[in-house]
């Protein structure tokens, strides 16, 4: 049964009050505009800063203070150690065994060592299939991947794009063309949740089109992570990665993350650049001579773990484990849908919602298209304390996000934008 969704402010305070993750809000700090609390749906771009990360942070600088280089073992939670302490609820988020993530780099240098390891032309096999239009970091990074084992991007790069006149890319053509390409097929790379559309991949089905051709799959999740609920493990995906900045909200160029089944991780002959931290903990000081993988994608790290990076994600995770992703995705789906409802009413501004109307292809994001004034009214919401995205040349991106907005940011946003001529 649809939800009854009615347009006023009565019914939108009513179901904040009953929803039992309305409390998390309190957990977040919230920009102001003109002395309140702005209504952020920006969560998708940069997530709000949980409340304890300052305090966590202060500890953290302490710590070093105190100990200097003893903190390694020495610190509250030790720097040697550091980026296991979270690793079982990370991989809670991804649907992912605890060998089979890891926190390190940033997203596209995530990316790049997986490629490194994923993406090994051989013979006639070395095309790589991705999405038209993805985001340009990851572009780039296929583009030079392809480069740098000596092809040219316009041949071994199959793009798959929306039909003529239509924004979304069909599952069908994805499944086709990687069916189509086949034995000249290395790898599948496609952005979970497209950052434009808002659009969400069948990535199972991805992974066994893929696989069924000889071909390795993998997924950039910057928009996923902490958005879908997501079983990389039993959908037996290759390999993903994501950045924590966005839903995971863990701060401007926090840790990424990255994912790789354990068939791989497990495999020490499988081919991955070493680093003193993806050696075996147990020879790590050793100063030998020879890379041992430790077990898992934690080999593929190479740098020591950033811990000042890694205090807000740490925190962040704390809030993700209590609030716990079903939850949030049970009221993702009802805020959403009822942000979605709202702007239906909005019948006298010309734009469209480009994001999938079926809530399976979704996650919290919704675009509009504008075919005119749509940065007039991206300004007017700013001027209202309302904080959006806009995307060039003509995209309002908002997020409601579970675990801090609520119904009322909701129809606070729908008011505003009927109250525009
Ligand atoms: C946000 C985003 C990035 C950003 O990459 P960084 O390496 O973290 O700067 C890359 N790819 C996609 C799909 C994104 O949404």
């Amino acid at each position: 049964m649809p939800p009854t969704y009615e347009a006023s402010i009565e019914y939108a305070q009513n179901q904040d009050r009953i929803d039992t993750l309305f409390p998390f809000r309190e957990r977040f700090l919230f920009p102001q505009h003109n002395g309140e609390d702005v209504r952020y749906f920006c969560g998708n771009s940069l997530g709000l800063q949980p409340k304890s990360v300052s305090y966590l942070m202060e500890k953290e600088l302490q710590d070093w203070a105190k100990h200097g280089v003893e903190g390694h073992f020495r610190a509250g939670y030790p720097w040697f150690s550091y980026h296991h302490f979270y690793t079982d609820r990370l991989a809670k988020i991804v649907g992912a065994g605890k060998d089979e993530v890891v926190a390190m780099n940033t997203l596209t240098v995530n990316l790049h060592l997986l490629m490194v390891s994923f993406y090994r032309p051989q013979g006639k096999r070395y095309k790589i299939l991705m999405e038209a239009g993805a985001f340009p970091s990851d572009q780039y990074a296929v583009e030079t991947q392809v480069r740098m084992h000596g092809f040219d991007p316009e041949d071994a790069i199959i793009e798959i794009a929306p039909k003529d006149g239509a924004y979304l890319i069909e599952h069908q053509d994805i499944i086709n063309a990687i069916k189509d390409a086949g034995e000249t097929l290395a790898l599948v790379m496609i952005g979970g949740v497209n950052y434009y559309t808002g659009q969400f991949f069948d990535l199972e089905s991805i992974t066994k089109a893929a696989h069924s051709v000889g071909a390795y799959a993998g997924f950039d999740l910057a928009h996923a992570v902490g958005n879908m609920p997501l079983q990389l493990h039993n959908w037996n995906v290759d390999f993903a990665c994501w950045c924590s900045y966005k839903y995971l909200n863990s701060g401007p160029g926090g840790v990424g993350g990255a994912y790789v089944h354990e068939r791989f991780g497990n495999d020490p002959k499988f081919f991955r650049l070493g680093g003193w931290w993806g050696n075996d903990e147990k020879t790590r000081f050793k100063m030998q001579k020879g890379f041992i993988p430790q077990k898992g994608a934690a080999s593929w790290q190479i740098s020591n773990a950033p811990v000042f990076n890694m205090v807000a994600h740490n925190a962040s995770l704390d809030v993700f484990e209590k609030a716990g992703m079903k939850a949030l995705r049970e009221k993702s789906l009802l805020l959403t849908g009822y942000m979605e409802f709202l702007l239906k009413q909005v019948t006298h501004l010309p734009f469209e919602i480009i994001t999938p109307a079926d809530p399976a292809q979704r996650g919290c994001q919704l675009s509009m298209l504008f075919k005119e004034k749509g940065r007039e009214v991206f300004d007017l919401l700013t001027q209202n304390g309302i904080i959006a995205d806009w995307r060039e040349p003509n995209v309002i991106r908002i997020a409601p996000v579970p675990l801090y907005n609520t119904f009322e940011d909701c129809y606070r946003f729908y008011e505003v934008m009927m109250e525009i001529a």
